[in-house]
Formats: structure tokens, C-alpha cells, sequence
């Protein structure tokens, strides 16, 4: 049978999501689960769930395959032409058009060791080859990614800020970088977290778009809670988008997300709203984790990565029991640390009460 299925599928590891909340309280008999496994909104734009509920007697038909709307009042937003815009079934997808679109058969893609897994697997999933490049102090290492650049070098993908990490590579850090590429690259920077930046120093990578490679990832599925719809977009140079548009399947982004999407971008209030939300809670978690006396390190997303200084497996599993989902970070190499969204109030409140049942037991 293994004949028959092509090499680069065959000794693939596939993306472990999250645990989902009903397969929880399913298999453990809990009532209730909390889940902060990946970096959801805790909740939903009732603007967004009206337009839904409208667009709902169009479902019958094929949806607007251009994202038309969408284009033309992202780009109005963003003081860019629809032409400068794509939009893809989440970014994961915009992540695969780019994949197929840019890098040839015999070239490859570069990222870091530590950072969103799609990138590697989407890149092996078509064949191609990837190299990474580890961390230096849970940051990406742009000086070490330079150096393993060569002929064949064609996408370098960049998580800013980075997941699983939550942290980031600040405006002099990303200019440095890109003065001294050469031309035969492209550079894609994922901003999914971009919204929930608050530092001062984060790069205007959008100043780059028309004179340098490089194209940025940013989604609906984080801010402005629409994870479960499957939309994000690129913004990149006429040139790159046409050619990835020829790449993409007709009707990728379906009705239902583009109506969603639309009143997403319209309640700006909602937006005001989960930002202010999520940079107040992370203070306190942070605090709470102080007086846990565990380590984390500083995000500037909407997670945080905790040094739980215990197996991660046994901790995800012993937190599960108690119905709080959070992420072990055993597929990205780091034994002792967990990664817990930030949720609503009283969600980090019961994470904490778990946390601190979970790790003071063993101590
Ligand atoms: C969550 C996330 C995304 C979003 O992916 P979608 O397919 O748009 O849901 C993209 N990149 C990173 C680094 C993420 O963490």
C-alpha cells in the first residue's frame, strides 16, 4: 500500500490542531471545558453574526470568486489597490498558493525551527524542500537565517510576532534584514497576531510592498474572530498576486466568510474592544504567573508561552482533566513549556485555579 502514496506524504507529520471542546467533554464526561488552544476569540461580533444570518438565502449559489467587495473595501482601508489583495480559505491557504506559486520544484523555503508548523508542512506537502533555522533566545534568528541562504533559496517565511512564542522582530531588526537579501527571494511576513502588537518598535512592513520581495499574511481568524468562517489575506505587489491567483482554486473563500468578513471590518468598536480586553487580561496573567513563580516569555500576541518546568504532556493531560485545553509543546520541541491563549475573564481566572492545582501538586 505505502507504494502507492507519493514519498513526501508518506513520512509527513501532519499539524496537531487543538483539542476541539465537544471531543473533550466527550471523552472525559465534563460539562465544562474551557479552550485555549489556539489562539482564538473568545467571542463573536454580533454585527458579524447578523450579515451571516442575511447572507444565509445565497447559499445555493457560488460564492463572489474574487472576493470583489472585500478587495475593494480592504484596499480602501488599507490605501492599497484590490489588485495589491488575495484572499484564501484562512491563510493557511494563502500559505500554500504562495508555496506553489514562488518556489520551483527544485528550490526552496527557509523558516524558523520554532514558529508555525504549516510552513514546513504545507512546503513538504508540495514536494518541496525546507530548512530551519533554530531560535536564538526564543526569537527568530535573522543573522542565522542570512547565512543559510543560497541559489536555491526562494521563500523565507516569517512569523512576526511569532507563534508559539509571542515574540518579535522590531522595525531596525526587520530593515537590517531586508537591505542586504538578494533579489532572487521572496520574504513573507505572517502578521496574524499584528492587532494585538503594543510595543512601540513593531515594523511597517506594508512601507516595503513596492520595493522590495516580500509579501505579508494577515487573517480573520484571530482579532476579529472568524477562525471557524476560513478567511485571511495577502497584500503584495500586482505582479505576485496575479500570478497567485492563477494559483488558487475558483471559489476558495466562501459566501458565508466573505458576508462575515465584511461586517468584521466594518464594527470597529469590536475590534477596540477584544484588543483592549486581551492586552488587560494578558497583565494579569502575567501577574497570576508571577505568583506562580513561573516563567513565561513576553508576547506581544494573544498567548503566552509558560516554562510549567514539568514533562508538558503530563501538565496538558492532568489540565484536561480539570477542562481547561491549552497546548502541550511537544511537536515544537519545548519539553517543559505550555501555550495558553488569552480568553475571556473568568477563563483565565479558572486557567490560573488550574495551573496552580496542576503544577503545586508535583512540586
Ligand atoms: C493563527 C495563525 C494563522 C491563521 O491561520 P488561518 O488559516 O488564517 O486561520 C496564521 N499564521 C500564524 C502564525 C498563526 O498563528
Amino acid at each position: 500500500m505505502s507504494s502507492l502514496i507519493a514519498r513526501n506524504i508518506l513520512n509527513l507529520t501532519p499539524y496537531q490542531a487543538g483539542k476541539p471542546i465537544d471531543e473533550v467533554k466527550r471523552e472525559l464526561g465534563l460539562k465544562e471545558v474551557i479552550k485555549l488552544a489556539s489562539n482564538e476569540n473568545p467571542f463573536v461580533s454580533e454585527k458579524v453574526k447578523t450579515a451571516i444570518k442575511q447572507s444565509l438565502n445565497q447559499i445555493n449559489r457560488y460564492p463572489e470568486g474574487s472576493c470583489f467587495y472585500l478587495k475593494e473595501r480592504l484596499a480602501q482601508r488599507l490605501k492599497l489597490k484590490p489588485q495589491n489583495l488575495l484572499f484564501g480559505n484562512g491563510s493557511d491557504e494563502l500559505i500554500d498558493i504562495i508555496i506553489k506559486t514562488l518556489v520551483g520544484i527544485d528550490e526552496e523555503v527557509i523558516t524558523a525551527k520554532t514558529t508555525f508548523l504549516e510552513y514546513e508542512i504545507i512546503t513538504k506537502v508540495n514536494g518541496r524542500k525546507v530548512k530551519t533555522v533554530p531560535l536564538t533566545n526564543f526569537k527568530y534568528d535573522l543573522e542565522a537565517i542570512k547565512d543559510k541562504i543560497n541559489k536555491k533559496t526562494k521563500v523565507i517565511f516569517i512569523a512576526n510576532p511569532n507563534n508559539p512564542t509571542g515574540t518579535y522582530l522590531n522595525a531596525k531588526e526587520v530593515e537590517r534584514f531586508l537591505k542586504g537579501l538578494p533579489s532572487h527571494l521572496i520574504v513573507v511576513f505572517d502578521e496574524a497576531y499584528n492587532e494585538f502588537v503594543d510595543c512601540a518598535d513593531f515594523p511597517d512592513t506594508e512601507k516595503y510592498l513596492f520595493s522590495k520581495n516580500i509579501i505579508i499574511l494577515r487573517t480573520f481568524s484571530k482579532v476579529y474572530g472568524l477562525a471557524g468562517l476560513r478567511i485571511g489575506y495577502a497584500l503584495a505587489r500586482p505582479e505576485f498576486i496575479s500570478f497567485m491567483e492563477k494559483a488558487r482554486p475558483p471559489f476558495n473563500v466562501n459566501s458565508l466568510a466573505q458576508a462575515g468578513a465584511l461586517a468584521a471590518l466594518a464594527d470597529k468598536n469590536f475590534i477596540f474592544k477584544i484588543r483592549n480586553l486581551i492586552l488587560k487580561e494578558k497583565k494579569y496573567l502575567y501577574r497570576a504567573l508571577d505568583g506562580l513563580r513561573l516563567d513565561y516569555i513576553p508576547s506581544q500576541a494573544n498567548f503566552i508561552l509558560i516554562d510549567v518546568k514539568r514533562d508538558t504532556v503530563k501538565i496538558f493531560k492532568e489540565m484536561l482533566k480539570c477542562g481547561v485545553i491549552v497546548r502541550d509543546m511537544a511537536q515544537y520541541g519545548l519539553n517543559t513549556y505550555i501555550r495558553a491563549t488569552i480568553g475571556k475573564p473568568s477563563e483565565n481566572k479558572r486557567f490560573i485555579e488550574v495551573l496552580k492545582k496542576v503544577v503545586g501538586h508535583r512540586s
